[in-house]
């Protein structure tokens, strides 16, 4: 862990952690990083201290330099996508994505719109603390510049979807944007789609009066007593920076994140064959897509840099992750929840099958994720855990944690590099197996076999 990047970009408290200096700092840092010159592209999610801290970073970036296209507020895969678009050097977002309302943060980006590498935020981390920025001059002092990415967005996203189809459909989608970025863009694009939209909290107020930003259980109790009663064709629920997309039933049930990408997957299949990326964290259901289709998985560690960086390297069609996050490299390079949402009413248009229709298509499986709380050395408790599974005869993957393979099942045991705490997900397609593995593994955890 770095002294000021974490799992998910530079994070904190504003303004005692986050604030304008430290965000000023950062565009400074990461502009000298580039070189003092070429073009960034910027925007923010809603928090209402986001305004004044990419001010503050765009200060920093133009006065080392660079130019800067600001979009204003938009989700992050919409600055990501822009990016690309714009042939930028990096890019840089304000946003603290699923956390609660006083949060924020800042994350950078690649040219190609892809989350910074470990290595090159190192770079930028080192240049952050010892002040080893570039010149400054009047003459190189970068300019500011406004750009549409919205309109760009939405014509890409038409050049992808079967629009006719969609707008035939007469679908109804109930829409959660928490109050988050995805609020100005989401429910519009599925207006223009012909979609009927029914939304809620869809207004960027930036509080988060209604909710808190992650689309979770907890966070999502009002969602789904209104589902029940309005019974649309889809209801989605989006964190604040809209790069997740989480999908309800019609009982007010969350589908598993794992489950909408394995059916998001089988359909970009069905347009285009290619490999595609997940972790080792989904479900099964994801090889058994693949073996439908003739292709290949690649399963690699959690995260979703390193299931982009894994796309690109192979020129996978498609990746995911267990936690509902869907990438579309052709389109964005990182998790898109608003491409995922067009996806999913795409299938349902196309198909005229209901989503939960298109769930049940799947292969059924059973899951369960549980945490426990672990002080000490977690890293060699997991370690340990593996070896003795190994010595029971059992297959041991180690890609990130240790993952265990049953007869009817797996389970994978994963200490968090941020909390003391130990992630315990296990699947099965026999009901009750599920349950089984994850007790033997928290056992084994909690010392008691
Ligand atoms: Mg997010």
């Amino acid at each position: 862990m770095g002294k000021i990047f974490g799992t998910f970009g530079a994070r904190g408290v504003y303004p005692e952690e986050i604030n304008e200096e430290f965000a000023y700092r950062m565009g400074r840092a990461f502009g000298s990083f580039l070189g003092g010159e070429g073009l960034v592209v910027a925007g923010r999610d809603t928090r209402r201290s986001g305004q004044a801290l990419l001010n503050a970073a765009i200060a920093g970036l133009v006065s080392s330099g660079i130019d800067v296209v600001n979009f204003g507020i938009v989700p992050t895969p919409l600055v990501q996508f822009g990016a690309r678009k714009l042939k930028a050097s990096g890019g840089l977002v304000v946003t603290a994505s699923h956390n609660p309302p006083q949060y924020n943060g800042i994350k950078l980006l690649e040219g190609n719109g892809m989350g910074l590498s470990r290595e090159k935020e190192r770079i930028v981390e080192e240049i952050f603390l010892e002040g080893k920025f570039g010149n400054r001059s009047w003459k190189s002092a970068g300019r500011v510049f406004g750009f549409d990415v919205k309109v760009e967005y939405f014509r890409a996203v038409m050049e992808r979807v079967n629009a006719e189809v969609m707008r035939g459909s007469g679908l109804t989608v109930l829409v959660d944007e928490g109050e988050g970025a995805g609020s100005f863009v989401l429910p519009e694009l599925l207006e223009t789609l012909g979609i009927k939209v029914i939304s809620i909290n869809s207004h960027g107020s930036g509080f988060f009066s209604a909710r808190n930003p992650e689309p979770n259980e907890e966070n999502l109790r009002d969602l789904q007593k209104i589902v029940g009663a309005l019974k649309p064709d889809l209801t989605v629920a989006q964190d604040g920076d809209a790069d997740r997309a989480v999908f309800l039933k019609n009982s007010g049930e969350i589908v598993q994140g794992d489950k909408t990408f394995a059916l998001v997957a089988k359909f970009e299949l069905e347009k285009k064959r290619g490999p595609i990326v997940t972790t080792v964290a989904t479900s099964d259901v994801l090889d058994d897509i693949a073996r439908e289709f003739g292709v290949e998985v690649y399963r690699t560690k959690v995260g979703d840099l390193v299931v982009t960086g894994k796309l690109l390297e192979i020129g996978g069609v498609v990746g995911g992750e267990e936690n509902g996050g869907v990438i579309f490299p052709d389109l964005v390079l990182g998790r898109d929840g608003i491409f995922t949402t067009v996806r999913i009413l795409e299938a349902m248009a196309e198909r005229r099958r209901a989503f939960e229709e298109l769930l049940d298509e799947l292969p059924k499986t059973y899951q369960l994720k549980r945490k426990i709380r672990v002080e000490g050395d977690r890293k060699r408790l997991v370690e340990e855990f593996a070896r003795k599974m190994e010595e029971r005869g059992f297959e041991v993957d180690r890609t990130d944690g240790a993952k265990v393979r049953f007869k009817d099942g797996w389970v994978l045991v994963r200490a968090s590099g941020t909390e003391p705490i130990i992630r315990i997900f296990s699947e099965s397609r026999v009901e009750g197996k599920e349950k089984e593995y994850n007790d033997l593994a928290i056992s084994f955890l909690e010392g008691r076999s």
